[in-house]
């Protein structure tokens, strides 16, 4: 989503753009063709900090953001594709993947806490932590402290800026249903 915004702005002016996926590029941190925006997961609470300038997006609700990472990873396996990338209301209904989410931010609850302690809770003037429902409630505040963040010396206009975002649109895609989330947690307190 970012990027995409960051790359229509980049495209109004002589910026050259390029991005890395890691995963699908170099596998390196930073960037081994110097790629200009690289995107990680950190899954391993190891990507090098002191690099350069960070965005770190997150969700600060442990539920939705061990949700959003268990689809993106079960997306190309199972069979499950579209229902993990196009959940219906049958699908987030079902007792499978309600035990399987339960589990799961059992196993990682820690983890996302640590996340939020190594790039949230963090001084370091390098890194912007940007709360994503936030982001997306307000993109246009939001993205001009992204940009103004990670490329200070760009100029984009507010103009520009609003129209990027109104081709991008920034929106939450796949919204936990409000009675799933509750029966999650109930599950998770007993
Ligand atoms: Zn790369």
């Amino acid at each position: 989503m970012l990027e995409r915004i960051i790359q229509h702005l980049f495209s109004l002016h002589d910026y050259s753009y390029s991005y890395c996926e890691y995963y699908g590029c170099c596998q390196t941190a930073p960037c081994r063709y110097n790629k200009l925006l690289q995107k990680h997961h950190d899954g391993q609470l190891k990507f090098p900090q002191g690099l350069g300038r960070y965005v770190a997006l997150y969700r600060a609700d442990a539920i939705l953001q061990i949700d959003a990472l268990y689809r993106y990873d079960n997306s190309s396996k199972h069979g499950e594709y579209d229902q993990l990338i196009h959940p219906d209301e049958t699908w987030w209904q079902s007792e499978k993947y309600i035990r399987s989410l339960v589990a799961l931010v059992n196993r990682d609850f820690g983890f996302h806490r640590r996340f939020i302690s190594r790039w949230v809770s963090n001084s370091d003037p390098t890194i912007l932590s940007m709360e994503y429902y936030d982001f997306v409630k307000q993109p246009k505040i939001n993205t001009r402290k992204i940009l103004k963040h990670l490329f200070p010396d760009a100029q984009f206009g507010d103009a520009q800026i609003d129209r990027a975002l109104e081709v991008e649109q920034p929106r939450i895609v796949n919204q936990m249903p409000q009675a799933v989330f509750e029966k999650v947690k109930q599950s998770l307190a007993q």
